[in-house]
């Protein structure tokens, strides 16, 4: 067991609850302990960031991409080791951290290098006002200071250290306060940084609870936030007695709708892996599944056969060796399992799984096939965020998008069909902010593809230009060089300019046809 105790404030005050202890879920192993820092600590914490950040900005684009790319190396020549410490706190499978996070972080470190300059470069404006005739119209990114980043447990890696990178990238200082389920690995990210050459300070961790959360909302210049949408809420009201601008992340219930024409074999494939991977504990993934009647059966016999040979457990034995791993969350077991019981209660049948599983000390929730369904269950319009799959049978695919928009939540959607032009219009009237056609998730990897939740599910976005401009305030410069002594509309105002500034308005806006 590791008792990390990395970053220390410069001066300890009165540290609220002493340290937090980390376990594996897959195991009940503690597996390293962090401190609970205190709000005074916190605030402590996020002045050192701010003190460094100039220096770091003043570096350039050029400087700090060199560590970014050092960094992106250390991703890959350490993937063993990163791999290691987020299974340890998740219990999730290797593959699930190989895929979303390693494979992530490479990819950021290379994307926000190449691209911050692109994204944050000046921009020369036209405009058709005639006021600014002959003018240098200029807008500018400059970066806002120090970027809070408050990230979950189900992505230790991707969406909490992940969002500090173009906050970085942009010139900012960033302090990460990781799910206290989970801080290993943002802090093994911080001796990455440190190895990599990123000056002192300018990306730190503020491990601790909620209450650590919320005094870095207090301290910091913006809040980047995933979690749910509860929580997200009380952020940005913290956030607005500050006015700081947030960017939210929060939960969604994503709908899969497969339409009578479309692939099943690919359709089932992907709804028991977009369902199950990670543990069902992705905020995109497929969360209810509507199928046209003609293949419903079909469609619920693939599935089923699927999910009943997943294999679940301790992932301890290495790569290949299960495919769904623990529940990360203690408390995630209780709500998995109310949902299924509420469905059941309701009329729901359960085809496989439907119940917590594992006899040891370790977390797990059987991969459960549900059927029999309606909007009357908790499991088809409440975040259940565990490996379970609801199928419901729908009439046409008109009373499918009707279902799928029921919903205050709006982050994904995917639709299944052959005839892709189809499915792209009917994508097209999905209310999510992400919508794939034969896919899912898949998107998530395209760094350059905003990423935002409509409704319920976030405000803001990840990724493309919008991901990093977030980070900054935005300037708008106007430069004017020759000039007269006294411009036409200055005082002292005069009947005669008036008229001839009427006339050149009606030369340059009145010449339209009216009707
Ligand atoms: P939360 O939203 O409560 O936690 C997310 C982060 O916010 C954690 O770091 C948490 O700290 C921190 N936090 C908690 N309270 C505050 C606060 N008042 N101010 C600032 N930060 C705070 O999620 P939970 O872990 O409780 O999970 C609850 C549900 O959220 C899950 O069941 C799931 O449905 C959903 N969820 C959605 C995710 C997504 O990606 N959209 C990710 C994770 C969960 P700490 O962990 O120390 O409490």
């Amino acid at each position: 067991m590791a008792t990390v105790e990395q970053q220390p404030a410069a001066a300890s005050t009165n540290g609220r609850a002493g340290q937090i202890s980390v376990e594996n879920p897959a195991t009940g192993e503690v597996v390293g302990s962090v401190p609970n820092r205190s709000a005074a600590e916190v605030a402590e914490i996020v002045a050192r960031a701010r003190a460094a950040q100039p220096a770091w900005e003043a570096l350039g684009f050029e400087g700090r991409g060199r560590i970014f790319t050092r960094a992106q190396k250390w991703v890959i020549d350490n993937s063993d080791r990163i791999v290691a410490t987020i299974v340890s706190e998740t219990g999730k499978t290797h593959e699930d951290a190989q895929l979303a996070e390693i494979a992530y972080a490479a990819n950021a470190f290379g994307f926000w290098a190449k691209n911050a300059p692109e994204f944050l470069a000046d921009e020369r404006v036209r405009s058709a006002s005639v006021f600014v005739r002959g003018k240098r119209l200029l807008t500018r990114y400059r970066p806002l200071g120090v970027v809070g980043v408050i990230g979950p447990w189900n992505f230790p890696l991707t969406n909490s250290f992940g969002d500090c990178i173009p906050a970085l990238a942009a010139g900012n200082a960033a302090v990460l306060k990781p799910s206290e389920q989970t801080p290993l690995t943002s802090l093994l990210m911080a001796e990455m940084l440190d190895e990599c050459g990123l000056p002192p300070d300018v990306f730190l961790v503020a491990t601790g609870d909620g209450e650590a959360g919320a005094a870095l909302v207090d301290e910091v210049d913006f809040i980047m936030f995933t979690g749910s949408t509860a929580t997200g809420r009380k952020v940005a009201a913290r956030a607005a007695e500050h006015l700081i601008p947030v960017g939210l992340e929060l939960g969604g219930k994503d709908p899969m709708i497969v339409l009578s024409d479309a692939d099943l074999e690919r359709a089932a494939n992907a709804a028991a892996f977009y369902s199950m991977n990670n543990g069902g504990q992705v905020c995109i993934s497929v969360e209810r599944v509507y199928v046209e009647a003609p293949v419903y059966e079909e469609f619920v016999a693939k599935v089923t056969e699927k999910v009943r040979n997943l294999r679940q457990g301790d992932p301890a034995g290495g790569p290949g060796t299960v495919d769904v791993g623990a529940v990360t969350f203690a408390p995630q077991v209780d709500t998995i399992d109310a949902h299924v019981k509420d469905a059941v209660a309701k009329g729901a049948r359960v085809l496989s799984g439907g119940r917590p599983s594992g006899d040891g000390p370790g977390r797990f929730y059987e991969p459960t096939v549900l059927v029999d369904v309606d909007h009357t269950m908790d499991c088809m319009t409440e975040e259940t965020f565990g490996p379970t799959l609801p199928i419901m049978k729908v009439g046409d695919a008109e009373e499918a998008l009707a279902l799928a928009n029921d919903s205050p939540y709006g982050l994904q959607a995917s639709v299944w069909t052959r005839d892709t032009e189809r499915g792209e219009q009917l994508a097209r009237r999905v209310e999510a902010g992400a919508v794939c056609v034969n896919d899912a998730q898949i998107n998530y990897a395209a760094l350059e593809l905003p990423m935002g939740g409509w409704k319920t599910s976030g405000l803001g976005s990840r990724h493309g230009a919008g991901g990093i401009r977030k980070y900054c305030a935005q300037q708008t410069l106007l430069v004017t060089r020759f000039a007269p002594k006294r411009d036409l509309h200055m005082f002292p105002y005069r009947a005669r300019n008036t008229k001839l500034l009427g006339g050149l308005l009606k030369l340059v806006y009145g010449r339209g046809r009216r009707g």
